[in-house]
């Protein structure tokens, strides 16, 4: 077996800088963990954006992170308006459109992936209609929060899943 210093030199270029991500076989017996999708990168908020949280990121050394968007899952497409729950329960654009129903099935579609990967916990993006775990808006789109989850954290909550959000993932201070 020949050295690194006995290689050819384009075997020596094609080598990698860093060590090998995990293969396969390793990544699959890795815990599975839901991500909020924005999270890691993908720009799919309702400005068509991504919120990367280098934090969650980090969790991919000893999970398998599922990148899974509640919204997109429910049909809405990027970008779309925003949207707040209503004090009565609904899901609300600021002009009134009402669309709970897509809300909902993204929460329905989020916890059949978790079931189907065997998923325990989650980690999703702080305060959003859909994500949030521990706050939300309050409906009047002034920025005003209230206690509260969002449908899809909800919905993993009551299935069993743990979830938590980015800021308790990076230890931010409430
Ligand atoms: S639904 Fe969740 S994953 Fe999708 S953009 Fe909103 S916060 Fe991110």
């Amino acid at each position: 077996m020949p050295t690194g210093s006995e290689l050819p030199p384009a075997l020596l270029a094609n080598r990698p800088a860093a060590p090998l991500a995990p293969g396969p076989a390793a990544l699959a017996a890795q815990p599975p963990l839901l991500v909020s999708a924005c999270l890691l990168g993908v720009a799919c908020n309702h400005r068509g954006e991504a919120s990367p949280s280098p934090a969650v990121a980090a969790l991919g050394a000893e999970h398998r992170l599922v990148p899974v968007c509640p919204e997109t899952l429910g049909g809405l497409p990027t970008p779309r308006p925003a949207a707040e729950i209503q004090p009565d329960g609904t899901v609300r654009t600021a002009s009134g459109e009402d669309v709970t129903a897509a809300y909902r099935a993204g929460a329905e579609a989020a916890v059949a992936l978790a079931r189907a990967l065997g998923a325990r916990s989650a980690v999703l993006k702080a305060r959003s209609p859909s994500c949030g775990c521990h706050v939300v808006y309050d409906g009047s789109f002034s920025g005003a929060r209230v206690p509260g989850a969002g449908l899809t954290a909800a919905a993993l909550a009551a299935a069993g899943v743990t979830v938590r959000d980015e800021e308790d993932v990076a230890g931010v201070a409430r």
